[in-house]
């Protein structure tokens, strides 16, 4: 198995563009048919972004049997990845066990691949995984493109996808998709910034991606609902405790009567961090079709939502920007109990 950590793999892009792990990776592409780009359950904008662009890359270069396999996008997002060719279900675990190779984005293990995670790992196909997130688990896949100090999995992408020997025409909607991915993934440049970061970004804009646009459908295209939802919920169901943890909690009911839907409240538990005293936030989310509570925690620097989410909350992410989830009745009775909860969490 070969692998990158973060110091030899971006050495190796902005150094020797033509790294022998990448040629390996061009000669297999080259040589193979069938295609899988996979990636996370609940897919954000990172992971259509990511998961799109690979997906247009391999059509690109005149391959026919390509597959993306993934949940359906939110609406507010689904314009990133418009066009894929999505299978799920029997169709998808179908698809996994033929395909040649299996490229996976925006998770470090396949446990956040949902149901496609076994067949993934009992899949034949070479897997190469292109991610940013802490542990990542080397032993599932054959090649990792992965440091969490950069911006995105977009980002990883990106540097690949300039370093094969093949390159990519970023000119033709896979300038889009990266530069989509990488803008909601920075919170549009609020957070994990790095100077290659910014480097993407000046030559997608260069390559004729038009960013004013994307910015424009990412932000400023939501219903009423959302900001009549979100003022309720900061004015109704917001905690602050005097220690800095700030928690938002959603109930389904609430969720209903705003006739809200799926990825309509995206950055919301970013807001109570603009409080000065705040250094945590946890929003969470009683699902409305599983039983389930979801977690978003968010935290300033010298706090780690990382490790709140794995200790509480089954999750893990980045240092500070993690998810995770409660199950009912398994990790938590109901969402009555919550409170209870949050009073045992130290940040
Ligand atoms: P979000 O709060 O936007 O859903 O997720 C924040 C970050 O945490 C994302 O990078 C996401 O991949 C990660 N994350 C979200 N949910 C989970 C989870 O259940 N398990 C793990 N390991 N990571 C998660
Ligand atoms: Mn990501």
């Amino acid at each position: 198995m070969k692998s990158f950590n973060k110091y030899n793999v971006f050495a190796k892009f902005v150094a020797v563009t033509k790294s022998s792990e990448l040629l390996d990776l061009g000669r297999r592409i080259d040589s193979c048919g069938s295609f899988v780009v996979v990636t996370h359950t609940h897919p954000d904008g990172d992971a259509l972004g990511s998961s799109s662009a690979l997906c247009r890359y391999l059509r690109q270069l005149g391959k026919e049997k390509v597959a993306v396999v993934r949940e359906d996008a939110p609406c507010t997002i689904a314009f990133i990845a418009e066009g894929d060719p999505l299978l799920q279900g029997d169709d998808a675990l179908e698809a996994i066990a033929g395909a040649q190779m299996i490229l996976c984005t925006d998770f470090n293990g396949l446990s956040r691949a949902g149901a496609y995670g076994q067949a993934i790992a009992e899949s034949k196909a070479y897997k190469v995984l292109f991610d940013h997130h802490l542990n990542p688990q080397m032993q599932e896949f054959d090649l990792v493109f992965s440091t969490p100090e950069v911006s995105s999995a977009c980002e990883v992408v990106y540097s690949v996808l300039k370093a094969l020997p093949h390159r990519a025409d970023f000119s033709s909607g896979i300038g889009d998709c990266l530069m989509a991915g990488m803008t909601t993934d920075t919170n549009n440049f609020a957070n994990s910034v790095y100077p290659d970061t910014l480097v993407m970004a000046s030559e997608l804009i260069r390559a004729g991606v038009d960013r004013d646009s994307i910015v424009a459908k990412l932000y400023n295209r939501y219903r009423k609902n959302r900001v009549l939802a979100i003022s309720h919920i900061l004015s109704e169901h917001m905690q602050l405790r005097e220690d800095g943890l700030a928690v938002l909690t959603v109930s389904k009911e609430l969720w209903h009567r705003f006739g809200l839907e799926e990825g309509e409240l995206e950055g919301m538990v970013n807001i109570p961090l603009s409080i000065d005293e705040v250094k945590v936030c946890i929003y969470l989310r009683e699902s409305a079709d599983e039983p389930v509570i979801r977690a978003s925690i968010r935290s300033k620097k010298g706090w780690s939502a990382n490790r709140i989410a794995a200790a509480w909350f089954n999750g893990g992410g980045h240092e500070q920007a993690s998810g995770g989830k409660l199950r009912i009745p398994e990790d938590i009775a109901s969402m009555d109990q919550v409170g209870a909860l949050i009073e045992k969490i130290t940040i």
